[in-house]
């Protein structure tokens, strides 16, 4: 059956990164029928308390972007966290979605679930042939299982369930947080705050070498719809936008839109992770869908966000 925009789709995750910007982009593409929940209106790790929600609502639609998520260094701090909370979030939600009767559900994963010597670009058939990065293998393992419960529930129920893999995200709404963010959004807030204080360096994490590609999370939203209604097959399929910098281009990037003009520092007591991590995007690019925001520019237009949530206070 095709997508219904009048008929109930829930968003799972709709106050992070990534719900946020599939909310937005649900809502202008005239979906009448948006279901969310805050984390304490609805504890996803709860299976009773999903099981009474998906009983209650019904989603016909399922977007499945709430996840506890983290940078290098939450992940290699919190591993139990987040092999738990996730495994437990995915479960419920698939499992209730399943027996409910939601006919789309789209599971979105990340591009660490691949080998970490995968060959570059990372196609999609690279998945389990090798062993993960250290940094982030609990979490990898939570959204692997997502994939084959995807692929599980598309065999034993016969239902047009997808998976997505992202690679590395960033844009409004992203966590900022100076320990436990992702790169961009902390080198964003770095840099900034260097700025004001007249700093002569600013600190960047490892070795500055390693490689990786950036998405906008207003593309990846767009995506995300795209799939829902033109991709139905087992295989998790790649959204990235088909090249990659290095960490230190990309702080020079960051820099250069702070408008920072003093040294870079590595540190390099703090991982590097996986040495690239750059996703094949031709199974996409074939059904004719393509990213359309630049990183400078998607960087410049986040900066601008940054700015505004310290003005506002929130
Ligand atoms: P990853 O892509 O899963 O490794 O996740 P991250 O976004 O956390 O890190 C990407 C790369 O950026 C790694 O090589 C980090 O060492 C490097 N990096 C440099 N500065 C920072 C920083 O301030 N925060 C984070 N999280 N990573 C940084």
């Amino acid at each position: 059956s095709p997508l219904d925009r009048g008929a109930p789709a829930f968003i799972a995750g709709h106050r992070g990164l990534v719900g946020g910007a599939v909310l937005r982009h649900f809502q202008d593409a005239g979906f009448s029928q948006l279901v969310t929940r805050t984390s304490s209106e609805l504890d996803l790790r709860d299976g009773a308390a999903v099981e009474e929600f998906f009983a209650a609502e019904r989603p016909a639609t399922v977007v499945m972007a709430a996840a506890k998520v983290g940078g290098i260094l939450a992940n290699s701090t919190y591993p139990a966290d987040f092999i738990s909370d996730n495994l437990r979030m995915q479960v419920n939600v698939l499992d209730a979605a399943a027996r409910h009767g939601a006919t789309h559900l789209l599971f979105l994963g990340s591009s660490c679930i691949y080998p970490k010597l995968a060959p570059q670009p990372i196609r999609e058939d690279s998945l389990l042939t090798g062993p993960l990065e250290e940094t982030n293998d609990a979490y990898a393992i939570a959204k692997i299982s997502g994939v084959l419960q995807v692929q599980a529930l598309r065999r034993q129920h016969g239902l047009h369930y997808i998976s997505a893999m992202p690679t590395n995200l960033y844009g409004p709404g992203d966590n900022f947080h100076p320990q436990n963010s992702h790169v961009l959004p902390g080198l964003i807030r770095r840099f900034h705050e260097a700025k004001l204080a007249d700093a002569p360096s600013v600190v960047v994490w490892g070795t500055g070498t390693p490689l990786r590609e950036f998405l906008h999370v207003e593309d990846l939203a767009r995506a995300c719809l795209f799939l829902l209604e033109n991709y139905d097959e087992p295989a998790p399929i790649n959204v990235g936008v088909g090249e990659d910098l290095s960490i230190r281009e990309l702080a020079e990037l960051v820099a250069d839109i702070v408008g920072y003009q003093g040294r870079l520092k590595f540190d390099t007591s703090k991982p590097d992770g996986t040495p690239r991590k750059l996703l094949d995007v031709s199974k996409l690019h074939g059904l004719g869908w393509q990213a359309e925001i630049g990183l400078r520019d998607g960087l410049t237009q986040t900066y601008a966000w940054y700015q505004e949530q310290l003005a506002t206070g929130a």
